[in-house]
């Protein structure tokens, strides 16, 4: 913590700050240089809001020099973070894992004609969401535990994992029956009473971005889940929303390469939510892979055109397969292999 005072600030309005910094925990380094006198806080204390330091008399900026996460941040897993799934699949390790299906189970027939597709194309995980978050409450809103059920079965038929949206504390018992990973929507990212619940089971859970989170706020979010004991969590870069109307959502392609180097935990991009244009999701797939994720989150459809959700996001059949074909050539590029 890094406090520089006003030029020409006060020795009891310096004597006040050290006195704050005191009471929080910090060991204080004074320097007097000519114009300006600077403070460095040393501690470990994270809980605590830089603003009322800045509100202070006398003080000019104020900067943190360490994360405000502990469980989430690089130095406390170096190496990186590797998750080990039902399949042999690991997730955070060399190869690139693609998780693929329609956003919404609409059916048995769509889904397994679905879960063959990716199945075949190289995906190792089956996406697809029972309970919906969506806009409007006259929407369709998902099968339940019956779309569950359905996910299971096409997934334990072609090999897949399942991976699917828990939306609310009650559906966490029902959700470790059915899937193997559990995400947690955009809209639920700062649902800070869910994610202190799934700190306490033992399921790796994917985290998406909120519409409108900072990277920190993220990382912040993946920290209630650690700090409950749950280490295996994924991150996923979904697209932000900002002024830009063309896409649906910008697709913050530096998030990628920014929690590696935040984060020790895995990160996958969904370019599907990312951009909600099928025309524009491969591209940003093969810039995720080469930004260095370590897997793909997507929505293919057996007929996009009648998916009851996010059709116009979702790849057909055809074009899932060869954009599969395309990553098998970037991969080796930035040292990693794919499915
Ligand atoms: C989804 O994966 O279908 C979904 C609703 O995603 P997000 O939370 O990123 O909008
Ligand atoms: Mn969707």
């Amino acid at each position: 913590m890094i406090v520089a005072m006003q030029e020409g600030a006060k020795d009891d309005q310096i004597q006040h700050v050290v006195e704050h910094l005191v009471k929080l925990g910090f060991a204080v380094h004074r320097t007097t240089g000519v114009l300006q006198t600077i403070l460095a806080g040393v501690g470990a204390r994270h809980d605590f809001d830089i603003r009322d330091l800045e509100m202070l008399p006398g003080v000019q900026e104020v900067y943190r020099v360490t994360a405000p996460y502990k469980l989430a941040g690089r130095s406390f897993r170096p190496e990186g973070t590797v998750i080990h799934l039902p399949h042999g699949v690991k997730i955070g390790g060399n190869e690139i894992v693609v998780m693929a299906g329609p956003c919404s189970v609409e059916s048995r027939e769509n889904l397994f004609r679905d879960a063959e597709v990716v199945a075949k194309a190289g995906a190792k995980g089956l996406r697809g969401g029972a309970f919906k978050p969506r806009s409007s409450p006259y929407s369709f809103q998902g099968m339940g535990e019956e779309g569950l059920k359905i996910m299971r079965e096409a997934g334990d038929k072609f090999g897949l994992l399942v991976i699917s949206e828990v939306m609310e504390i009650s559906q966490i018992p029902l959700m470790m029956t059915y899937v193997d990973i559990l995400q947690v929507g955009a809209r639920n990212m700062q649902n800070f009473n869910l994610l202190r619940e799934l700190g306490k089971i033992r399921k790796p859970i994917l985290l998406k971005r909120g519409i409108a989170a900072t990277i920190e706020e993220l990382l912040l979010s993946a920290e209630y889940i650690l700090s409950g004991g749950n280490y295996d969590v994924i991150l996923c870069e979904r697209g932000i929303r900002t002024f830009e109307t063309y896409t649906r959502n910008t697709m913050d392609i530096s998030a990628i390469p920014i929690l590696k180097k935040l984060s020790h935990l895995p990160v996958l991009g969904d370019p599907s939510h990312g951009t909600g244009r099928r025309d524009l999701v491969a591209p940003m797939a093969r810039a995720s892979v080469a930004a260095g994720a370590d897997g793909l989150l997507m929505e293919v459809h057996p007929n996009p055109d009648k998916a009851v959700s996010d059709g116009a996001q979702s790849l057909f059949p055809a074009q899932f397969d060869e954009l599969m074909k395309q990553l098998r050539i970037i991969a080796p590029a930035v040292g990693r292999t794919i499915g």
